[in-house]
């Protein structure tokens, strides 16, 4: 009788949607997730707010590490192990009186969750761990592992908390869904990253007597220039769409405004399509600098913040691009378990910012796929909301997948 319901997944799917009463308390948790705050580097209330409430919602093996990420495992442990990722942290509020509801209230007006995060990426995190909380009662039908991490500081350094759970704590998953927005389509991929730092060298003089000098802004400029004109030759892929390079931002140093500046920085964003790697751009930026004879030197960018525990990790900024093959297993498997649940096909696409997918599947080659409630395109804007039934669908979709992927077929 077990077996029966595996091999025909979808009417034993229906009973892992939520009972209404459970749809309740998936809407108020991630209600109270929103107003919690949780900058990265300051997420230690809201991870004891989840491992309380994984705690009481019975959830096994649930702990706090190092770094502050939160983890439980279900399951037997006998096969693969399904690793659900969602960040915990959000970026700052810059515009307070641009938001349509105050960004902490966690207004939930007209079936709507309004609020910092209810996109990116909480409403994901609460319809995971109800998603997950549907099978615990069935563990034993779970052949291998389903992990569960709620993690640190994704916002300023994806990859960052996940490659410690992998490289660090020995987690070792064999397949990765990623919770974050992607309004309940799938994604399979997005574009890498790279932050440059550029810094040109020039000759202080007297403000009054610039030809004695060498003034660094002018050779900056010329970079500048040259990298505008590059942006056009960038490669292009067919899915993942063009790389793209941009200055972003531009940092003088000189004895004063009466002198000729000696040193200029410039940041430039590069985002790299499939096919392009970070060595590839780094090289191609030195040519491009020695070509127009500019005296400059390129580093990559880090990250060294420590995490709400005192835990430093540095981190380069450079992440390579990444997607995983439509017909792989993970793909069709979720496809067909959204379709199962939704009535229609979803949608496969790719992300247009950047996700811990640039560690596990860019970098540790896991293959790694993404589903979650809300409007990508609503993530780090003033109007962030989703909607509740999209809670309760994406709760449903990721208890499915999981089953399908770790039951004996
Ligand atoms: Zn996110």
């Amino acid at each position: 009788m077990e077996r029966r319901n595996l091999s025909a997944p979808h009417s034993f799917l229906r009973t892992l949607a939520l009972d209404p009463a459970s749809a309740q308390e998936l809407a108020l948790f991630a209600q109270r997730l929103v107003q919690t705050p949780s900058l990265s580097g300051q997420e230690g209330a809201i991870a004891h707010l989840i491992a309380e409430q994984l705690e009481t919602l019975g959830f096994p093996n649930v702990r706090l590490n190092a770094q502050g990420s939160v983890l439980t495992t279900l399951g037997t442990g006998n096969g693969p192990t399904l690793l659900y990722d969602v960040h915990m942290d959000t970026v700052a509020v810059s515009t307070p009186d641009r938001w349509t509801f105050p960004p902490l209230d966690g207004v939930i007006e007209g079936e709507v969750l309004h609020g910092l995060g209810a996109v990116d990426a909480k409403g994901a995190l609460a319809s995971v761990i109800y998603g997950a909380r549907q099978l615990l009662p069935h563990q034993k039908r779970l052949r291998g592992t389903l992990a569960l991490a709620f993690v640190v500081q994704d916002e300023p350094c994806e990859g960052l908390a996940v490659r410690y759970l992998i490289e660090e704590e020995g987690l070792q998953p064999d397949y990765v869904l990623l919770g974050e927005p992607t309004d309940l389509q799938i994604s399979r991929g997005q574009r890498g990253r790279v932050m440059f730092r550029v810094t040109v060298e020039g000759q202080a003089a007297h403000g009054g007597l610039p030809s004695r000098g060498q003034n660094a802004i002018y050779a900056a400029s010329r970079l500048i220039f040259a990298v505008q004109l590059l942006a056009a030759d960038l490669p292009h892929d067919p899915f993942l769409g063009p790389g793209t390079i941009a200055v972003t931002g531009i940092e003088s140093r000189g004895p004063s405004l009466n002198a000729i500046p000696d040193r200029c920085k410039v940041y430039i964003d590069r985002r790299l399509t499939l096919g392009e790697t970070v060595m590839a751009a780094q090289a191609q930026l030195e040519s491009l600098i020695s070509r127009e004879g500019i005296p400059a030197h390129v580093e990559i960018t880090t990250y060294d913040d420590p995490s709400y525990t005192g835990l430093v990790r540095v981190a380069k900024e450079a992440h390579p691009a990444w997607a995983l093959d439509r017909g792989h297993p993970l793909v069709t498997t979720l496809a067909e378990t959204v379709h199962a649940v939704r009535g229609t096909q979803p949608e496969i696409r790719h992300w247009p910012f950047s996700t811990d997918g640039v560690y596990t599947m860019g970098q540790a080659n896991i293959p790694t796929v993404g589903f979650g409630p809300g409007d990508p395109m609503l993530a780090h804007t003033p109007h962030e909301q989703v909607a509740l039934a999209d809670l309760r669908t994406a709760a449903h979709v990721y208890a499915g997948v999981a089953l399908a992927l770790l039951s004996d077929a």
